[in-house]
């Protein structure tokens, strides 16, 4: 009997050793929702023909690998919800799910490492009940059931979340929870949530936050309503940086904040989501998805300089969920008066005298500077195309060769941790 109990204990050493070992300390997951190849490849061209510095992760000491992104229905490209539970959760499952495998149970690495004493946050441009930010926490049958993604806020206890604002509501309206933002903030709060809400724009560091926290600068969010159509998903994220510049360090704000405020013996991991590099894409405005791809690159900063003085414990991630647009870099003109030139051409630098997004502006303004940039689209929606993924730390060498996005979550953690 003692010998049994000496064996049991003596393997749950050696897990937590393995685990220990395998797992990186602090790990950094960004998502640019809808940042096909061309995206990347497009703001690495347009920063090249600006002679600006190049994108953080295109430096060759980053390792590549190329992620299929497709969900489990044969037929259907995904969405954000099956891919965001893919990468979450390392289970395939359909369109418009959010945490729910098809078959079987799965669990987001977020919530696994929690257990494991991690600190977890969730960063993103758009809502935090949004797709790509609730495959961690969330379970819910459809992406649009915002009001239960609130509860699955509050019952995730993780650490930091940030971002444009979360939105009320219900796929089924009959089951509503919540009126409106202000009273879900109010159900957030009571529920143990610290609230950062005003952030003066020229601030370069937020408070320390006492955690958990949710950071939602309402000052922005409030501002967000004078654009037209009042969507809400508009109101309740950053505005795109191409509109708005001043606020073009704020998704590097929050990644900041959150790795110093989660810094701990145990570990972290943080989510960050450039979520509006997708809604552009799905505009078809290259030049606001390029100014977006420039937001999240500067957000990668931060992540890169803590690597640097952690080095061995340390695993930063950037990848997709999916491709959004069809994106073609070059589209060459039917028009025998251009000359051959033109017809190959490919001008990415033009795109840096678009200065509004088509909030602010109309079709027929902004395909002239795609035209112009000769930045070509094949549709308003997601594509099948494999995403990059490029890695930098400890188990970055898992993270090359043709993979799939429901591998990420065991490669990272370094074995089956269910
Ligand atoms: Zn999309």
């Amino acid at each position: 009997m003692l010998k049994n109990i000496r064996a049991v204990l003596l393997l749950l050493l050696l897990f937590r050793h393995a685990f220990s070992l395998d797992t990186p300390q602090f790990i950094f997951l960004f998502i640019g929702d809808g940042m096909g190849l061309n995206q990347v490849f497009l703001t690495g061209k347009y920063l090249e023909s600006l002679k600006k510095d190049k994108l953080v992760f295109l430096d060759p000491s980053w390792k590549f690998g190329l992620l299929k992104t497709d969900c489990i229905e044969p037929a259907k490209i995904t969405d954000s919800g099956a891919g965001g539970t893919a990468i979450a959760c390392g289970c395939k499952t359909e369109y418009g799910l959010i945490g729910l495998p098809d078959t079987g149970a799965c669990e987001s690495i977020a919530f696994i490492l929690k257990k494991k004493k991690y600190r977890i946050g969730i960063i993103t441009t758009v809502p935090i009940n949004h797709a790509t930010p609730a495959c961690f926490y969330g379970h819910v049958k459809s992406r649009k059931n915002y009001d239960y993604l609130i509860n699955d806020m509050i019952v995730s206890k993780f650490d930091f979340f940030a971002g444009g604002g979360i939105l009320t509501g219900q796929a089924d309206t009959a089951k509503s929870l919540y009126k409106n933002f202000d009273q879900a903030l109010a159900v957030l709060k009571q529920a143990g949530f610290n609230l950062i809400l005003n952030i003066p724009r020229a601030h370069k560091q937020l408070p320390i936050p006492l955690l958990p926290v949710i950071v939602i600068d309402t000052l922005i969010r409030n501002r967000q309503v004078e654009i037209k159509a009042a969507y809400s998903d508009e109101h309740n994220s950053l505005p795109y940086v191409i509109d708005r510049p001043e606020y073009n360090s704020r998704l590097a704000l929050y990644t900041k904040s959150a790795l110093t405020s989660l810094e701990n013996d145990t570990g972290f991991f943080i989510m960050v989501e450039g979520g509006k590099i997708d809604w552009a894409c799905h505009d078809n405005d290259a030049a606001t998805a390029v100014a977006e791809i420039l937001a999240f690159n500067d957000a990668i900063k931060p992540a890169y300089d803590f690597y640097k003085s952690h080095p061995e414990n340390t695993l930063i991630l950037v990848t997709a969920d999916h491709e959004t647009g069809g994106l073609s870099l070059g589209r060459g003109y039917a028009d025998t008066s251009k000359s051959d030139v033109n017809n190959y051409g490919f001008f990415p630098g033009k795109l840096a005298l678009q200065k509004k997004s088509l909030l602010y502006s109309d079709t027929a303004t902004i395909g002239t500077f795609n035209r112009d940039a000769q930045a070509g689209w094949t549709t308003n929606e997601h594509t099948a195309m494999p995403v990059g993924i490029w890695s930098l730390g400890k188990r970055s060498e898992e993270f090359t060769g043709i993979f799939e996005n429901a591998a990420i979550r065991d490669r990272i953690l370094g074995g089956k941790h269910r």
